[in-house]
């Protein structure tokens, strides 16, 4: 249908005398003895436009008056009667499908709870629509931010052999119907769609590392996939993610580029997306442009882990799980660390070696890593990143170190065998990126469908 979008026709003098057809959801609607007026959205803002219905001169169906009703509309745009911008003077008003009066979303707000019930409908509300529209330019503005710094765009596999990096967080690929009588796992895997167990990937960034020793600088951004049980408000089974690795980088470099990239995209939503900032602004956490505002001009403060930890363990009193070297930092330390010491996102660096994956950079102290997470007020870790272990010997003691099976990494640690390079890289959660910006406390309603324990609605 050829039609124009409400957000274009609204404002616009230049569409002033013109005939346009208009398509959208209706919103509310006023009668009067003569005219009535509709006010339809279409998605394309919060914005709606008004339609005035002059009786005497057209007839339409009255199903076409009702809340969530879909209508197309021929008509005139005519500077607005009241106020600014313009309106539509209707000469056709068709009704494209109607909606009962037991329509979900009613006018009166109601709970995100209860719009997690019906994911399918509740984009139809400003809160839903807003968050999804800031996702989608989020995303250009993520490839935006790499193609402008030659970052070469990778997709890497979804379904993968690679079993250690997520043991235990790894969904299961198989063919196999539900009963089996197979004598051992192995035998089970053997005759199963690929022969060897397999399951979905928790990151891209292996692979990311070939790409990135040959290319230099590579992203990825794609889904991955975890198995936690864990039913927080930041995680989801499925998420999105975002994987830069870049080819002779350190771990000072890759800070500097998850710091410049994070500002970057905080400026692309708030230069893009004015109305739905100003709108979270409102409704969703007072005070968010002036958080933004000042991420975005502020330097990220650096902390070294052993540092942290004498911060926190002064605190120990006022966390559920008290604090000592060694240990990993929980939310509730993390947010501390940003909101209170801090107040400003800042990088927790060098961890115990303990904690972490084997894949990265081992320190000269032979204590700690070379890893780096970033913490941002309100949600905690927002990033996970690392310079890697480039040399062979210490890749492989940090790999029976863990028991490893080594066989399974011939090709990773090929990348070291054959001219080797220090290199780095990040994971940003896409959704804990979203949340920060749009300042939704929930994971769970910045993605269209959430998938968690128990819920693949
Ligand atoms: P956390 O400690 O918060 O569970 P992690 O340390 O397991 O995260 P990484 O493996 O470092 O996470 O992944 C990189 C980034 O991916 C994280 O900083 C986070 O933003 C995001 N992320 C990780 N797990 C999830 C999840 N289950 N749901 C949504 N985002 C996630
Ligand atoms: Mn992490």
């Amino acid at each position: 249908m050829k039609h124009l979008d409400i957000c274009d026709i609204l404002k616009d003098p230049a569409y002033v005398g013109k005939e346009v057809v208009v398509c959208g959801w209706v919103k509310t609607f006023r009668d009067s003895a003569k005219v009535a007026f509709l006010e339809l959205f279409d998605g394309t803002s919060f914005a709606r436009l008004q339609v005035v219905l002059d009786k005497d001169a057209i007839s339409f169906d009255p199903e076409c008056t009702r809340l969530g009703a879909s209508v197309a509309v021929k008509g005139v745009v005519v500077k607005a009667f009241k106020g600014e911008g313009n309106e539509l003077n209707a000469q056709q008003l068709t009704l494209l499908g109607k909606c009962p009066g037991d329509f979900p979303i009613q006018k009166k707000r109601t709970t995100l709870e209860f719009l997690r019930t019906i994911p399918h409908l509740r984009l139809r509300t400003n809160t839903f629509a807003a968050v999804f529209r800031v996702r989608s330019v989020a995303a250009q503005a993520i490839h935006r931010y790499f193609a402008e710094r030659r970052y070469y765009y990778m997709n890497t596999p979804l379904i993968t052999a690679s079993d250690c990096e997520g043991a235990g967080e790894m969904f299961r690929v198989t063919t196999h119907p539900w009963k089996t009588d197979c004598k051992s796992e192995e035998e089970y895997y053997k005759n199963d769609f690929f022969g060897v167990k397999a399951g979905l990937s928790v990151s891209g960034q292996l692979e990311g590392e070939v790409a990135a020793t040959a290319l230099g600088r590579i992203y990825t951004f794609g889904p991955s996939f975890r198995a936690e049980n864990s039913n927080t408000t930041r995680h989801l089974a499925e998420f999105w993610h975002v994987e830069p690795e870049i080819a002779f980088a350190e771990l000072p470099d890759v800070l500097e580029v998850a710091e410049e990239m994070l500002k970057y995209l905080i400026r692309a939503v708030l230069n893009e997306c004015p109305e739905e900032i100003k709108f979270f602004d409102s409704f969703v956490e007072k005070g968010l442009i002036e958080k933004l505002e000042h991420v975005a001009t502020s330097d990220f403060a650096v902390l070294e882990y052993t540092e942290a930890v004498k911060i926190l363990e002064k605190e120990n009193k006022r966390f559920e799980f008290p604090v000592s070297w060694g240990c990993d930092l929980q939310t509730e330390h993390e947010r501390y660390l940003t909101e209170e010491v801090c107040k400003r996102p800042v990088f927790v660096i060098n961890y115990p070696k303990g904690i972490k994956s084997f894949y990265m950079k081992q320190n000269a102290d032979g204590k700690t890593v070379a890893a780096a997470d970033l913490l941002v007020p309100g949600i905690g870790e927002i990033i996970g990143g690392s310079e890697r272990e480039a040399d062979k010997e210490k890749l492989l003691a940090a790999m029976r170190e863990r028991g490893m099976d080594l066989s399974a990494y011939k090709q990773y640690l090929d990348l070291r065998t054959f001219g080797t390079v220090p290199h780095g890289g990040f994971g940003l959660g896409f959704e804990r990126f979203l949340m920060y910006v749009t300042g939704m406390e929930n994971i769970r309603d910045v993605i269209l469908f959430p998938r968690s324990v128990k819920n693949i609605m």
